[in-house]
């Protein structure tokens, strides 16, 4: 057992030499509160001679990355009001000017004789020119704050914690730091040797104190290996608990092939489904017909057609005398998914039960009655599927739809439900196959990577402001020819700081004075949620014309009347978020249009240009992910998203692909992981996994 003892790591940050009351505040808002997280606040990059340019060398006309002593600085007033700050620095080759437009508040914070490091556009502006991105004050240039030839870590710093501050207070505690990290050594060498990656001490050296850019990026792999390694074993873990105790609720059912329902649907089906489509039907029911239960994730492209997918699981069930049970994030789109499954199976003898939370006390109880006693076999709903009172009375498979609008243990709750239910999820987010590995590790993973054929694509434009009288009279020609369109907005009552056209606020003005003949309606996710639904029905119905909402309808909602989406500040949405919102159109026979209307700078201009030219959602993600990262990707919307500080889905995928099936085998072995070499890790999943532990528990 390792001993109790308080380690120098977890010692508040305040005890460290260097670090006063002042300092502990300042490192606190850059989340270091413990001598760890300081040792663990690593450079966001690198600078070397590969990546900064010597300033007489520099062109108009790209982008560059100098370091520089500042020989003069000061703020210039222009005639339109805007003051620029501005600085002159010179290294060994030459000069050039920076230029920070209407900032002239870094008057206070870059001096002359700074030591500065900015990296941006050139452009010709009385000379070369450039407009940073990117600033860093290394320290004053006399006092050596870098020499030639060095790789100079950047750190993510704050208001009264430079850069130089943070090198010097690393650098004094760095030695106790490390030594002190070489004893909570977790892997053994041979598992550090099957990784590639170096042990924690060294690892934790080369970022902090580089001798390579390579060898940093080393370093980096080693902690991204270690987050890997935990929450793969983690899912491993939560794999096996639902596992056993599944055997020991008689394991799943093994379902047969009768073929009564399913070959009657196959027949009828006004379409033939595509190749990713059998192809996961074919995984779905060899995991139904076995013994074992199933515990897989479907994930496919927006329009990909996973709902019949998911007919032919529940029907698979039903025609085993057991209940099948559809659980959808909202009364919308559970209603929606009831009147598809209906259509479907017209001409089979099967009814769809509907139960959300807005049914009358009587129709509820009569749902509830024939839920209980069998009599429903298919039954479609919302959260109330999984609320006080409902009980199956054989559930053999439970699907949930846009599985990431549920936590882990809301999906758990269903498959709770009766006996041992195989369950389904299914995710219209499109993200790589490493990510949803990590994100759903407990899962079996089926990707529908086809559309069906004959998909239109949607036209897809950015626009700048001054095209939106134009889009409105583009909205209007279509709705006079009996169409339908959406407008999104980002926010509901924006801050002041950032001035957006907050949905509330345009939806008055488009009623009033764009389409005072038009019907609009509004939904944003301030809303109490009937009043939500009775838009949206509306919307549904035909009644509404135009619908004003922010970003609630971004999920599932299927209007195939509609055919124009138009995004205002979409520079404000991440590309998936935009696809999604794009997969709203486009659902009917009818040519569809997608009109962005953006205000970014370049940058995202470009970012929205990669949107524009594909409809690959993967593409897409992975687009998104890059620009991103994994928390603005994700964002609020992601349950349980593991946060991950140093893997990367784009360098780490081998990783955590090692980690998953290094994580499997060792849980095979040891499921408590009681075995004295695999105590360590048992201490780390608690120490630092806990809350997540809890998550994953079962029953
Ligand atoms: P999603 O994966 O976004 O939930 P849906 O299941 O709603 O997609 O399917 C989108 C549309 O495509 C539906 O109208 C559905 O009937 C249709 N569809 C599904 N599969 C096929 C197919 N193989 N061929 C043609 N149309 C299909
Ligand atoms: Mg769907």
């Amino acid at each position: 057992m390792p001993p109790p003892v308080l380690s120098l790591l977890d010692r508040p940050a305040q005890y460290l030499k260097g670090v006063g009351p002042r300092r502990a505040e300042a490192l606190a808002r850059l989340g270091v509160h413990s001598a760890r997280d300081l040792l663990l606040h690593i450079p966001r990059r690198y600078e070397d001679a590969s990546t900064v340019q010597r300033i007489g060398s520099v062109q108009v006309g790209t982008d560059a990355t100098v370091i520089g002593e500042v020989v003069s600085q000061g703020v210039l007033p222009t005639r339109s009001g805007l003051r620029i700050f501005q600085a002159v620095l010179r290294d060994g080759s030459g000069l050039i000017e920076v230029a920070w437009p209407g900032q002239p508040f870094l008057d206070r914070s870059i001096h002359k004789g700074d030591l500065l490091l900015v990296a941006g556009p050139v452009k010709f502006f009385h000379g070369r020119q450039i407009q940073p991105r990117e600033h860093v004050v290394l320290g004053r240039a006399d006092e050596g704050a870098t020499a030639a030839g060095k790789v100079l870590p950047i750190y993510p710093a704050t208001e009264g914690l430079s850069q130089r501050m943070l090198r010097a207070l690393l650098e004094t505690n760095l030695d106790g730091l490390l030594a002190a990290a070489e004893a909570e050594e977790v892997f053994s060498p041979a598992q550090l040797r099957s990784a590639g990656v170096p042990p924690l001490r060294d690892a934790l050296e080369e970022l902090h104190r580089p001798t390579s850019v390579k060898r940093a990026e080393r370093g980096r792999r080693r902690l991204a290996y270690e987050e890997a390694f935990f929450l793969q074993l983690l899912h491993a873990r939560a794999h096996r608990q639902a596992a056993s105790e599944r055997a020991s609720a008689g394991g799943g059912i093994a379902f047969r092939r009768t073929d009564e329902l399913i070959g009657l649907l196959y027949r009828r089906l006004p379409f033939a489904l595509t190749e990713a489509q059998t192809g996961a039907l074919r995984e779905i029911f060899a995991d139904m017909t076995s013994p074992r239960r199933m515990n897989r994730l479907l994930q496919g492209d927006v329009g990909s057609g996973k709902t019949v997918v998911a007919l032919f699981a529940l029907l698979l069930a039903i025609e085993n005398g057991c209940q099948a049970a559809l659980m959808a994030p909202t009364e919308i789109l559970a209603e929606q998914h009831a009147r598809t499954l209906a259509a479907l199976l017209e001409g089979l003898p099967v009814q769809v039960t509907l139960l959300t939370g807005s049914l009358g006390a009587a129709e509820r109880r009569a749902a509830l009655a024939s839920i209980a006693s069998g009599r429903a076999p298919l039954v479609v709903g919302t959260h109330a599927l999984i609320q006080e009172g409902v009980q199956f009375r054989k559930l053999g498979v439970a699907v949930v739809d846009e599985q990431h609008r549920f936590g882990v243990r809301q999906r758990m709750a269903l498959a709770e439900q009766g006996a041992a239910p195989d369950v389904l999820v299914m995710s219209a987010t499109p993200i790589p196959r490493s990510l949803a590995l990590t994100l759903y590790g407990d899962l079996d993973l089926t990707v529908l990577d086809e559309l069906p054929p004959g998909r239109r694509r949607i036209k897809t434009a950015l626009r700048d402001e001054a095209a939106r009288a134009r889009a409105y009279d583009f909205i209007r020609e279509q709705v006079a020819a009996g169409r339908q369109a959406y407008v999104v907005y980002p926010l509901v009552e924006e801050s002041e700081k950032v001035d957006l056209r907050a949905a509330t606020q345009e939806f008055e003005r488009l009623s009033r004075n764009v389409f005072p003949e038009l019907r609009l309606g509004l939904i944003h996710g301030q809303m109490p949620a009937d009043e939500k639904d009775a838009t949206m029905r509306a919307f549904v119905a035909g009644e509404i014309a135009v619908l004003v909402s922010t970003t609630v309808i971004e999920v599932g909602i299927d209007v195939a009347n509609a055919t124009v989406m138009l995004v205002e500040h979409a520079e404000r949405f991440g590309l998936s978020q935009l696809h999604q919102l794009r997969g709203r159109v486009g659902r009917g026979a009818d040519e569809s249009y997608c009109i962005l209307i953006a205000s970014g700078d370049e940058e995202s201009n470009r970012r929205l240009g990669v949107f524009v030219s594909t409809d690959d959602g993967f593409a897409i993600a992975r687009a998104d992910l890059h620009l991103r990262g994994m928390g603005d990707f994700f964002g609020a919307r992601q349950h349980g998203l593991p946060d991950f500080r140093f893997w990367d889905p784009e360098k780490d995928e081998d990783l955590l692909l090692l980690a998953r099936e290094q994580a499997r085998a060792l849980v095979e072995l040891d499921p408590d992981l009681s075995q004295p070499e695999h105590r360590p890790f048992a201490e780390v999943l608690r120490a630092r996994y806990a809350e997540r532990e809890r998550l994953y528990e079962v029953g």
